[in-house]
């Protein structure tokens, strides 16, 4: 089966339309965006299947509802699987998503107020680490820890002496912008020396992780969270895995404490997810996302462009733009307009505002599901330089983005999709 949208075309036309569009933009456009990634046909069945009408609340053979047999046996299913991939005693997949999951594990191991420390969002961390406009600021004390000035990478030592000095009840670590690989074994030190709960983030990082491209956090945080979408290419959700000690804690966070029935569609495709990063081609998948994130790094860099930490060894290249006079929302604005879709981002000790910043953030795990390699993310990093030289050239533009379209047709994604007019 493949998941078209027939039915809908017929009963609801105005949104087929729009379905029809993104399908399109989503096939011709060179994506950039390093959270973002094409899932696979078989996680795309599994999430628009018939589980979406079922409530479970509660846990596998622990329902508050009849008829969960099935459901219990794919629950059950995505969660050994979770622990097998990532080699953690306890999973929890009902976590809606990445900041819900924060969520709950803060809710698991905190009150409200609690001392909490993670990484600053302008260098990198995310919302959830403690930003006064989401939950996680209001609710607990968080203090954040920054890059070193210098190198724009993780200095374990500053960030041992802030733990000394502020004593936080719980560390957090990952980040949604950091091109450089995560020593969660220091942090597990410097959580022991000050007596705090470790948590590592690995939203970003997740598939990396599970194709051995980068430490995994399991063995040393007490918790991990993740989501599913981004490198380890699931369905757009959550992901809780811990230690036995804290299993009954993160389920009673997840179920009752933030969210009602778990949506066992989506628990199913991450089900089919797990079992697709179980697989060699994942490995040899994620190993060209590094790859081809390095290459991206060199290409930029011989054209001039500076690179936060000077590279990257993940899926991701932060650019600070400030030496070309343009700032990442003009970038990522001009960039659009040859089908070339980035994000703009705040670069460590940014003088700039998260509305319009000095940088662009680049990931491959989008063009790498393509198939693209070496010689067409020379040829994305050369569109790219093109763009940025060219901002009001309207004629360049539209050549780079025929250039683009072709390079999306000759690797193209979902050919066996049809969501066109009738
Ligand atoms: C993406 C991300 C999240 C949140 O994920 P959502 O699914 O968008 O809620 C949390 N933490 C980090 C580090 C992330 O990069």
């Amino acid at each position: 089966m493949v998941v078209n949208i027939d039915n809908l075309k017929r009963q609801d036309p105005k949104l087929a339309i729009l379905l029809g569009k993104e399908l399109e933009k989503q096939k011709n456009t060179v994506n950039l965006i390093a959270s973002e990634n094409y899932t696979s046909l078989p996680v795309l069945e599994a999430t628009a299947s018939v589980l979406t009408n079922k409530y479970s609340e509660g846990y596998p053979r622990a329902r508050y509802y009849e008829g969960n047999e099935y459901i219990d046996e794919i629950e059950q299913l995505a969660i050994d699987r979770a622990k097998k991939l990532f080699g953690a005693d306890h999973a929890n997949v009902q976590a809606l998503s990445g900041s819900p999951a924060n969520m709950a594990v803060y809710m698991a191991l905190l009150n409200l107020g609690d001392k909490t420390m993670a990484m600053n969002l302008d260098q990198g961390g995310h919302l959830t680490h403690g930003s006064k406009v989401s939950f996680s600021g209001k609710w607990y004390n968080f203090v954040h820890y920054s890059l070193s000035k210098e190198t724009e990478m993780l200095d374990m030592d500053e960030i041992r002496k802030l733990a000394i000095k502020e004593k936080p009840k719980l560390i957090v670590c990952g980040a949604s912008a950091y091109p450089r690989k995560i020593d969660f074994k220091a942090f597990r030190d410097i959580a022991n020396e000050v007596g705090a709960y470790l948590v590592a983030d690995i939203a970003h990082i997740a598939g990396l992780i599970a194709a051995e491209e980068h430490i995994n956090s399991v063995p040393y945080a007490d918790i991990t969270t993740s989501t599913t979408q981004k490198t380890l290419r699931g369905p757009r959700s959550g992901l809780i895995l811990c230690k036995e000690e804290y299993a009954k804690k993160v389920d009673s966070a997840v179920f009752p404490g933030i969210s009602g029935g778990p949506h066992e569609h989506i628990i199913a495709a991450k089900a089919v997810a797990f079992k697709e990063a179980m697989q060699p081609e994942f490995k040899d998948y994620q190993r060209q996302v590094v790859e081809n994130a390095k290459v991206l790094a060199q290409n930029l860099k011989d054209k001039g462009f500076r690179l936060i930490s000077g590279g990257t060894d993940t899926h991701l290249v932060l650019v600070d733009l400030t030496n070309k006079g343009i700032t990442g929302k003009q970038a990522s604005e001009a960039l659009i307009r040859a089908n070339i879709i980035v994000n703009m981002n705040m670069i460590p000790f940014d003088k700039r505002t998260p509305r319009d910043p000095s940088g662009i953030r680049l990931g491959t795990p989008a063009l790498t599901t393509r198939g693209f390699k070496d010689e067409e993310i020379a040829a994305v990093a050369e569109g790219i330089d093109i763009v940025l030289s060219n901002m009001n050239n309207n004629k360049k533009i539209e050549k780079v983005k025929e250039d683009i379209i072709d390079l999306c047709k000759k690797f193209p994604i979902y050919p066996e999709l049809n969501y066109e007019g009738r």
